[in-house]
């Protein structure tokens, strides 16, 4: 059984009072806060084991290198992938997404060819095909979700003409907790001969994932979400993509040698890894994956089950809310408004007052807003520390917001 209780005191963070209220924070869906492993962990390579990466032949040059090449092994194990070679670091899903869309896509698609995406999008996994828009005349065409926040393979099958060449979709909605079977849409994909990009920045804080199981070319996850430090990510390429893609960034570790007139490249990973990484803040993400990994993730994913069912039973008592998108197989984040009366920001304000989290705006998905009709919601965000008391706490403080609305 997975002991919540025992669980937060990993994280110093969570006893920490805002606004003379103890912290309830539910915005995990924006970035989780830290466990003392990961911490530590950044500390002690500061303090002994820190120096830049793969150029020095000194000893801490070595060991950090060691330390830093040794997260790339954990990654290929943790996204089940099979060579380093697929595993580039970033700096997080935004540079991972446009590093697909200028490394490959730029590379390999042509004026009126077309990509589907859908309106769960983030930001993130949009602009970056605008850029193709104006850059190589290709065509968006967008798949909208169901009233779950679902997309299926016959809602994208339905939009698939002979020109098209990718879907880039979300694993997991970062507005609805809303999960895709991406398994079953990329295999009918592929053999359409269609590439797929996964944005798993959700999905990889909940599930187990496992690309190759999935079967996508590309898949991205962001470090701060899944406990880890800010500025990392990950963007894995399958091994057959790999050829197929040129470097975004220019510079130092990109590079065999360099002469006035000519460049003689390195190999993925290096090639995409221009400059010197975040080598502490990666490391700080080993820790991170090692934190998930020792964790018993089936009683977890349980545990995130339960309370996030707890969560919408109870939103769902208070019938004067506006609920997005609610269903019972969405984990994890709840979007929801006020009709008329208050905007999110102003809910958001008053939870704040009460030590709650949460996040109001457009969730940089403003397609998504326009689709569901609102400018913005309320979201409440959980991770596997908040505890059912919290969620009551958040019960209770709008309440207040809607006493003070009335
Ligand atoms: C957070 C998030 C991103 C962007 O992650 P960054 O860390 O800001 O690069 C992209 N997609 C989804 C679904 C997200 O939740």
């Amino acid at each position: 059984m997975f002991d919540v209780l025992e669980f937060r005191k990993e994280f110093p963070i969570l006893s920490k009072k805002v606004n003379n209220k103890p912290l309830v924070y539910l915005d995990n869906g924006a970035s989780s806060q830290k466990p003392i492993k990961v911490i530590e962990a950044v500390k002690k390579c500061y303090e002994s084991e820190y120096s830049n990466v793969h150029r020095g032949l000194h000893y801490l040059s070595n060991l950090a290198t060691e330390k830093y090449e040794a997260v790339r092994d954990k990654v290929v194990a943790f996204l089940g992938a099979s060579f380093q070679e697929e595993i580039i670091f970033t700096s997080g899903s935004t540079e991972a997404l446009n590093l697909v869309s200028y490394g490959w896509a730029n590379q390999n698609l042509v004026s009126g060819d077309e990509i589907i995406l859908s309106t769960l999008e983030h930001h993130a996994n949009i602009v970056p095909w605008h850029f193709l828009r104006s850059r190589r005349g290709i065509k968006l065409i967008w798949v909208d979700p169901d009233e779950n926040g679902q997309i299926s393979l016959d809602m994208i099958e339905k939009k698939i003409s002979s020109k098209t060449k990718m879907v880039c979709i979300t694993h997991m909605s970062n507005v609805f907790g809303s999960i895709l079977d991406v398994k079953k849409i990329c295999k009918a994909l592929k053999e359409k001969g269609i590439v797929t990009v996964l944005d798993g920045s959700q999905a990889i804080v909940h599930l187990e994932i496992n690309v190759e199981d999935i079967g996508c070319d590309f898949y991205t996850f962001t470090g701060h979400k899944l406990f880890g430090p800010t500025g990392t990510g990950v963007l894995y390429v399958n091994k057959k993509r790999i050829n197929e893609m040129v470097p975004f960034n220019g510079g130092g570790e990109m590079i065999r040698s360099v002469t006035k007139d000519d460049v003689i490249y390195n190999k993925s990973p290096f090639l995409f890894e221009a400059g010197t990484p975040g080598i502490a803040e990666i490391i700080g993400l080993g820790a991170a994956i090692d934190f998930v990994q020792n964790l018993d993730r089936k009683s977890v994913l349980e545990y995130e089950k339960s309370i996030s069912d707890y969560t919408r039973t109870e939103l769902e008592k208070l019938d004067w809310l506006v609920r997005h998108c609610f269903h019972k197989n969405n984990l994890a984040i709840f979007s929801f408004s006020m009709e008329g009366s208050a905007h999110a920001h102003d809910m958001a304000t008053i939870l704040d007052a009460n030590g709650v989290a949460v996040r109001s705006g457009h969730h940089c998905a403003q397609p998504l807003m326009d689709f569901i009709g609102v400018p913005a919601t309320c979201r409440a965000s959980l991770a596997l520390y908040n505890t059912e008391h919290e969620i009551n706490a958040l019960i209770g403080s709008l309440m207040k917001c809607k006493k003070l609305f009335d």
